[in-house]
């Protein structure tokens, strides 16, 4: 099917409620794919943060393949190997005690808000229930997350929203910890604000707020949807900002492709939740846990070290890009701001030109796969450089 016909399609049957790039992609292998009418791209993007080791990872395609000739799915009434797995591997790499496994960024968030929550509730009773996130945040698009998420134009149309949620301006610690009333039960953070302009918080300021919530018994939960599975160089941002948090979620990329949430608990809520008080149909998929598995069996410390080079590597490279006017963010999750405001214009451009790459507010964001090599990233940033001039005028 040509993309014509499939733009017609998506535009007659499926809800409008997503901003599309001209392309219809069908083929991929590493960082680069193909689209329905055989045209080549470089991929600096891994599907929003999603395709950890790129399309089609032979490794990931065995181990998913392997289990789906097993067993496609159990329920969580039972046992199977993967999640257990994942779940071991996944303590033993960021030091947690337990794990609930869900099937998005947004779902995961739930969970993590329910266990803060549940947490204050047993130890302190009703009443102090309150959780501070950050201005600018993003953390997801149910009616909750939409509440827990830090910016006003998330905030409209689907009133009323979940009540318990203030915000608090980042790297600004004395206005944070002034809001860290008795009634607060949990402050949540994004080390690196993704969606929100892939903004690096600064590392005083998130040791000032894990050592006021230490000392109040206030929950740090870091939402590492974006920033976790080695994205910003290590398995979790929160290891380079010398805090031990205690929850923290995961999506995205943990799945290398395949749709997963989790909500991993600290020693100190291994036994918060209880049989009956919250659940997941999908939760812990076998198949989906082991795709996650050889995933986490990848992103070992060479290869976290790799990704961290890389970044440098691109981070270097795009300061001498002529119209680029400053780099943000962390190992390879990358920010450019333009010096002209036209980064819409220069995303759809890069399309044409066959590279992808996404946006974040004003910027330019790109999310490589973490095994990208040096080759596609020169001949990206090429194409970048190219398209950044060719929008001169626009
Ligand atoms: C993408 C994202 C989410 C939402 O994840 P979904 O899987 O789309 O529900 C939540 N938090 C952060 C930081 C994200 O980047």
């Amino acid at each position: 099917m040509t993309y014509q016909k499939l733009a017609e399609m998506d535009s007659k049957y499926i809800a409008n409620t997503y901003g599309r790039f001209e392309a219809a992609l069908d083929t991929g292998r590493g960082a680069t794919c193909f689209d329905v009418d055989e045209k080549k791209y470089i991929d600096f993007t891994s599907g929003i943060g999603v395709n950890s080791l790129g399309f089609c990872d032979e490794g990931w395609v065995t181990a998913v393949k392997n289990q789906l000739d097993k067993l496609q799915h159990a329920s969580n009434l039972f046992l199977t190997a993967p999640m257990a797995e994942l779940a071991h591997m996944l303590c033993v790499r960021t030091g947690m005690s337990k794990v609930f496994f869900a099937n998005s960024g947004a779902e995961a968030n739930e969970g993590a808000i329910k266990a803060a929550r549940k947490y204050s509730f047993d130890k302190y009773g009703p009443g102090r229930n309150k959780i501070v996130t950050l201005i600018n945040s993003f953390h997801g698009r149910t009616v909750t997350t939409l509440s827990a998420t830090g910016q006003d134009s998330f905030h409209q149309f689907f009133f009323p929203f979940t009540e318990g949620f203030v915000f608090a301006p980042a790297d600004d610690l004395k206005a944070t910890l002034d809001m860290l009333s008795d009634d607060v039960c949990a402050v949540m953070l994004e080390t690196v604000q993704g969606e929100g302009g892939v903004m690096k918080l600064d590392g005083e300021y998130v040791k000032g707020v894990y050592d006021a919530c230490r000392e109040k018994d206030i929950l740090l939960v870091i939402d590492e949807v974006q920033t976790g599975m080695g994205r910003t160089g290590t398995l979790i941002s929160c290891e380079q900002f010398k805090v031990s948090p205690d929850i923290v979620t995961c999506a995205k990329g943990l799945g290398g492709g395949l749709p997963i949430g989790a909500v991993l608990l600290s020693e100190k809520l291994a036994d918060t939740f209880h049989p009956g008080q919250h659940g997941s149909t999908f939760g812990g998929n076998p198949v989906v846990c082991a795709g996650a598995c050889e995933i986490l069996r990848r992103l070992d410390d060479r290869f976290l070290a790799s990704v961290r080079e890389k970044g440098e590597y691109i981070k270097d490279k795009l300061e001498k890009i002529p119209g680029v006017k400053s780099v943000s963010g962390l190992g390879m999750m990358i920010g450019v701001e333009l010096e002209k405001a036209n980064n819409k214009a220069v995303a759809a451009r890069c399309v044409k030109n066959g590279l992808l790459v996404l946006t974040a507010k004003e910027k330019i964001r790109f999310l490589p796969p973490l095994n990208i090599s040096h080759r596609l990233i020169d001949e990206g940033l090429k194409i970048f450089e190219q398209s950044i001039a060719e929008c001169e005028g626009v």
